[in-house]
């Protein structure tokens, strides 16, 4: 069974600025804080600002206080107005787009021309655009209804953002005929137009769709209709819990399309439980190997072992003699601290890493003892070798254990941070180190007590990979991370400024292993270690390109970096070690 995810699934830019400015207002402005209107139309979504205290204004009450956020939609200009005479904090989140269609119409309202919406008339966007036509706007849902109007000597013709693309197409085309004098603006969102092409495009192709979205909202239903012009059944859900496996289990190419106000950790959850459930006559090895890559990556099993690979290579490129109890403490004390952090953000988790955040709720008890006596039993192996290699890593745990601990009590009031996972970009710095050391430096300082030139490039080359790794799986996340309030480093500097620090970083371990190795510093080893930053950025450009969507195989994949690292290592280590 293969499965397709539409490009342009989920939130639109105006709705992506319209949640980030409610997030960041819940953030800096005191309570309370207030949507004017549902902010989107998704439940989920909306459930999700309640928990941070944002809730809705359904009417203007005659005094009030704290923050008003104006949606996506756009409001009437008066109704602004009244909201900051209420006694409001009003922040304006209409998105650009929506307020281009508003300038057009006041400036032409003021020049004595009539306008004409086309678009439903219960909607939010129509009724603020039609605050701005004065005394002489008029919305039209049909042909039928714009031949009903009187004619104007002057007029301008409109459409809502997300209106269907061939009902204005028709709406010109009318226009055109009967009244050229009519000026006639492009106002639908190239996102919506994108969107419904794509979905057309993806319906033709496959042999179900799925469309995600809030069952009010109007694009969403859209969407659904688009499908079923096609021939295609269309599943249209809200969340997992609405999937109708009679329409899917016979199909064998799915499609996967989502309104915009669908954020992508929603879809991304269809996506993961589409990917596990069993479908007629899919008897693959991909589909074989499913349960295992899940358990491996939910039990954080498969990173353990990549640790000890990364280990392995590590320490063959200081040339470490008899590296095993360093492979070992290294896979036990990520699979704690992995273990113990992800016991502490199972918030996050819901949203970003469901199949996780599942299994750890399930095995809560098992999953403590797993951390706990993963832990001790590293500790144990490195007190067996001495007490520099135990001290070593008691640091470490130590260090580790502290990152969800509050550092500045309460009683020291208006302090920005109060732990280490407060600072913006934290984890992915401490993760990468906590790595870098365990894997890298560790070993070379547990069983000689010094460093050697080699260990340099090597710790740089732990760090940065993980540093890679836990990025990028940070920019998947952005969207639950920020319901969360978690600051990451995409989160920080935005998506496309940290893909290409992400990109610069692997090309930085390219040219450092390269250089390392012809300045004598590093063994051959480290040229077929080269392999790796190249597979990473393989397996980035492809999730770009959607031929890899996030997903259990794609986090599987950019896992196995590691172990690609420890089989290069074992290859070299067999055939080409003198
Ligand atoms: S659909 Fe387009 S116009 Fe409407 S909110 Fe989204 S980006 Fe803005």
């Amino acid at each position: 069974m293969k499965i397709s995810v539409a490009k342009n699934a989920g939130f639109c830019m105006g709705v992506q600025r319209a949640v980030e400015m409610a997030l960041n207002a819940s953030h800096r402005y005191p309570p309370p804080i207030y949507t004017f209107g549902p902010l989107i139309h998704n439940p989920q979504v909306l459930g999700l600002l309640a928990e941070k205290g944002i809730s809705v204004l359904d009417g203007i009450p005659e005094k009030g206080s704290g923050t008003v956020l104006i949606r996506a939609h756009g409001v009437p200009p008066d109704t602004k107005a009244r909201l900051e005479k209420a006694g409001f904090n009003v922040i304006d989140a209409t998105c650009p787009r929506v307020i281009k269609v508003q300038a057009i119409i006041q400036k032409h309202a003021g020049e004595g021309y009539a306008s004409i919406i086309l678009g439903d008339r219960d909607h939010p966007e129509v009724a603020g655009l039609l605050g701005y036509a004065g005394d002489n706007g008029h919305v039209v849902g049909s042909i039928h209804e714009l031949e009903a109007l009187e004619t104007f000597d002057k007029a301008i013709i409109v459409a809502q953002t997300t209106q269907n693309t061939l009902l204005f197409d028709s709406v010109k085309a009318w226009a055109q005929k009967n009244h050229p004098h009519y000026k006639v603006f492009e106002t639908i969102c190239g996102s919506t137009e994108q969107r419904q092409s794509e979905t057309q495009r993806l319906a033709e192709g496959v042999d179900a769709m799925i469309v995600v979205g809030g069952r009010e909202s109007g694009n969403t239903k859209r969407l659904v209709e688009i499908v079923r012009e096609t021939g295609k059944p269309a599943c249209h859900i809200e969340t997992e819990n609405d999937l109708d496996m009679e329409i899917l289990k016979s199909a064998e190419h799915i499609g996967i399309t989502a309104g915009a106000s669908t954020p992508n950790w929603i879809i991304k959850r269809i996506y993961r439980i589409i990917e596990s459930l069993p479908f007629e006559g899919d008897e693959g090895w991909k589909r074989r190997f499913l349960p295992f890559q899940r358990f491996a990556l939910a039990t954080n099993a498969y990173i353990a072992v990549g640790a000890g690979a990364l280990c392995y290579a590590c320490a063959v490129l200081q040339e470490v003699r008899n590296p095993f109890p360093y492979i070992l403490i290294s896979a036990l004390y990520i699979l704690s601290m992995h273990t113990l952090n992800n016991l502490t953000g199972l918030k996050e988790a819901r949203y970003n890493n469901p199949d996780m955040a599942a299994f750890f709720e399930a095995h809560k008890v098992n999953m403590i003892l797993l951390a706990l006596v993963s832990g001790g039993t590293g500790l144990f192996v490195a007190a067996s070798m001495g007490i520099l290699p135990f001290v070593l890593l008691f640091i470490m745990t130590l260090l580790g254990l502290s990152y969800n601990l509050k550092l500045v009590p309460e009683s020291i009031q208006n302090a920005r941070f109060r732990s280490i996972r407060d600072i913006p970009g934290s984890k992915t710095v401490l993760i990468s180190l906590a790595w870098g050391v365990v894997t890298a430096l560790f070993p070379i300082l547990a069983a000689t007590g010094a460093i050697t030139w080699a260990t340099i490039p090597t710790v740089a080359w732990a760090v940065g990979t993980v540093f890679v790794r836990t990025a990028f799986f940070e920019i998947l996340d952005m969207q639950g991370d920020q319901i969360v309030g978690k600051n990451t480093i995409p989160i920080l500097l935005g998506k496309k400024p940290t893909l290409a620090l992400l990109r610069l970083t692997l090309l930085f371990l390219f040219v450092i292993m390269f250089l390392s190795v012809v300045s004598g510093i590093l063994p051959g080893l480290a040229l077929g270690l080269l392999l790796c930053p190249i597979y990473l950025s393989v397996v980035i450009s492809f999730h770009r390109r959607a031929y890899i969507r996030p997903g259990v195989w794609l986090e599987f994949l950019t896992e196995s970096q590691f172990l690609l690292a420890g089989l290069i290592t074992l290859i070299w280590s067999i055939g080409f070690r003198h």
